[in-house]
């Protein structure tokens, strides 16, 4: 059964889109301030979330902000006003789906289902490919998106994660923090490279026995990385 998360202050909205869910067969919990359902939104396994915007303590932009740095659970944000769903657009906070209250409960119901079908496929892809890497103690299993050395689980952020994959799927070949730059954060950040020298630093500092000597990811001087094997 999927377990839905929704995070609305208006008990009265919050409780109507329960009741609709819960009728289509859905396990659904309720948080109503912000910084409770962030909590929650991060550290527990939700398949999907529902997420006003205007929230007490921490607001719905920075709840899917802080989630897209660590999960890929399908997100549906929730406004009452329509300017404010044309500003979240804009921003590119990674939401799926966004809809204007007042909207009717059978629509949230099916884009709900619309939501957790393909991301089902996604993963449900993904995973017969079985896509598993696995050099030396380094092992990323990208179907589940975890990262282990020597058996250890290690915790990686989206952005850590996609960049290690990247290099470990193209060993031997030398990028540019420029190529790397483009192919990891694409079109979301405004380009500062610097970027990418920091997220090699974390990512050694968690695969790496020593990171003045690494093993992995290997710092080609006036060049950029190249992942060794
Ligand atoms: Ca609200």
């Amino acid at each position: 059964m999927s377990k839905i998360l929704i995070v609305e202050d208006e008990e009265s909205i919050a409780d109507l889109e329960r009741d609709y869910l819960e009728l289509s067969g859905f396990e659904v919990e309720i948080e109503n301030s912000g910084d409770v359902g962030l909590q929650r939104a991060v550290n527990e396994d939700f398949d999907l979330i529902i997420l006003d915007l205007m929230l007490p303590e921490v607001d719905g932009f920075e709840i899917c902000k802080k989630i897209r740095e660590e999960k890929n659970t399908p997100v549906i944000m929730v406004s009452a006003k329509k300017d404010d769903i044309d500003k979240i657009r804009g921003l590119g906070l990674g939401a799926d789906d966004y809809m204007t209250k007042p909207f009717s409960p059978s629509e949230l119901v099916a884009r709900v289902k619309a939501h957790l079908a393909r991301y089902e496929r996604l993963i449900g892809s993904s995973a017969q490919e079985n896509e598993i890497i696995e050099i030396r103690g380094l092992k990323i299993d990208k179907t589940a998106r975890r990262v282990y050395i020597n058996d250890e689980e290690k915790t990686f952020t989206t952005k850590e994660f996609d960049l290690l994959t990247f290099l470990a799927q193209n060993p031997n070949h030398v990028f540019t923090k420029e190529e790397l730059f483009q192919k990891i954060w694409d079109m979301e950040s405004i380009g500062d490279i610097a970027t990418v020298t920091v997220h090699i630093k974390k990512i050694r500092e968690k695969i790496e026995v020593n990171t003045a000597k690494p093993q992995y990811i290997e710092t080609i001087w006036g060049v950029g990385y190249r992942f060794k094997v």
